[in-house]
């Protein structure tokens, strides 16, 4: 998805011959595949709240950023995210975090207590949970849908979309400070000033190609559907079930349905010390057996008719977080090889900062500047220890 926002916003910039390289037969078939489709401000760090303020404003106003007619169904549902809270340090920790997401703006963030969310969600059972956090305009939209459209008004506007193309090299050469020269791929090579690593869990090894070391590791997450709920609602919010004392968590969202079923529910989370380090080009994609079990525990626990919720065993799923050491991406030039520009590392939310991320990289290819300020986001800071402090509101 982050290729094909940027592909998109480069050209809506007046940019031409852009060419977008995808190893699969289409796009949007790596970890924007396996996404939840959560969309949210309630983060720890400046620079994800920012994000996502500005990637909502857009998913809001979706026509506006295209020039063509949109074709598929973005289905952004701002029914908001809600924490559920199992102790007072939790609370003094969301309070902190409360009044800076408050500060840059996300002004619809506050506290509920357990008879607002019993009225709200009947269905829940509150046991251990001491009050909630809920900001009514975060929600959830169609990851497949926004990487198609993004994907469909790109090739309108004459971007190139060669699939089944896997990059193996890239050239780059230069006496005081290497260029970008060439990329190769199982399909031939390709001569270019400009290389754009959009390669979601592959992105180190596309640093690889060049000697550089993009600090990357796949962290595998897990989800599963139950059928359609008569008591799920459409405009139900994304809930996580923050023990995070426990060192776990568990989400649920409404997926799929109508008015007279109900909706599905999708569940995640993870599970104690049991979040696996993964290599994107063999991991398992099915979903564990255990991971199904602790779901289903944590799903009867937590619903009131959780005895009667069935679990699609079939809709299982595991795919990958590109995850950096603070869980924050990395983004823009590279000091070491000019050309080469990074858009990795969104640790988990690489969907709901797509659209403003393609602006962010499109601005970055074109001009060496953003109108976002992406200070200490780069692969440099690392080494300079000028990174921002680590992201830790992460499921
Ligand atoms: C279970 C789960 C739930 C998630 N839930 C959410 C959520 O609720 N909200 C959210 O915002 N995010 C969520 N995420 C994270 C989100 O899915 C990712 O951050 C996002 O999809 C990353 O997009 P991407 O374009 O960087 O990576 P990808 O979607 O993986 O795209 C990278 C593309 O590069 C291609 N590629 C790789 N190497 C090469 C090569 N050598 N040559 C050519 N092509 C190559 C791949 O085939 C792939 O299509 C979730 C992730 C998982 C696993």
């Amino acid at each position: 998805i982050i290729g094909c926002s940027i592909a998109f916003n480069l050209a809506k910039l007046g940019a031409k011959n852009v060419v977008l390289l995808e190893k699969e037969k289409m796009t949007g078939m790596g970890s924007t595949a396996k996404c939840s489709g959560g969309i949210r401000q309630q983060f720890i760090s400046p620079a994800n709240i920012l994000l996502s303020i500005e990637s909502i404003k857009i998913f809001k106003n979706w026509q506006d950023e295209f020039p063509y007619p949109v074709q598929y169904a973005l289905d952004f549902r701002q029914a908001g995210y809600l924490f559920l809270l199992h102790s007072k340090s939790q609370i003094e920790n969301f309070q902190k975090q409360m009044a800076l997401q408050k500060k840059l703006g996300v002004v619809t963030v506050g506290f509920v207590n357990t008879h607002e969310i019993s009225t709200a969600l009947p269905y829940l059972n509150i046991s251990g949970i001491v009050a909630g956090v809920f900001c009514a305009s975060d929600g959830v939209a169609d990851p497949a849908s926004c990487c198609a459209e993004y994907e469909k008004q790109a090739k309108m506007m004459g971007v190139q979309f060669l699939t089944d193309v896997k990059v193996s090299d890239i050239g780059a050469n230069g006496t005081t400070r290497r260029k970008i020269e060439v990329v190769f791929t199982n399909k031939g090579s390709m001569l270019t000033p400009c290389v754009i690593n959009a390669a979601g869990p592959h992105a180190a090894q596309i640093g690889k190609m060049l000697n550089i070391e993009i600090p990357i590791i796949c962290h595998r997450h897990q989800t599963i559907a139950t059928p359609p709920i008569k008591w799920m609602k459409k405009n139900d919010p994304f809930v996580i079930d923050y023990d995070d004392y426990a060192g776990q968590e568990f989400y649920f969202r409404p997926e799929a349905g109508n008015e007279n079923t109900g909706y599905q529910l999708l569940l995640g989370g993870h599970e104690d010390g049991k979040i696996q380090i993964a290599d994107p080009d063999k991991y398992k994609e099915k979903i564990d057996q255990d991971f199904i079990l602790y779901l289903a525990d944590r799903a009867m626990n937590r619903f009131k008719e959780g005895e009667n919720i069935q679990i699609l065993t079939k809709s299982g799923i595991a795919g990958l977080y590109e995850s950096t050491p603070d869980a924050l991406p990395i983004l823009g030039k590279t000091e070491e090889v000019e050309g080469f520009i990074l858009a990795n590392g969104f640790s988990g939310h690489g969907f709901m900062h797509s659209p403003i991320i393609g602006k962010i990289i499109a601005e970055i290819a074109l001009s060496g500047r953003s109108s976002f300020d992406i200070t200490g986001l780069g692969l440099d800071n690392f080494k300079t220890n000028t990174r921002p402090p680590a992201e830790k509101a992460i499921v």
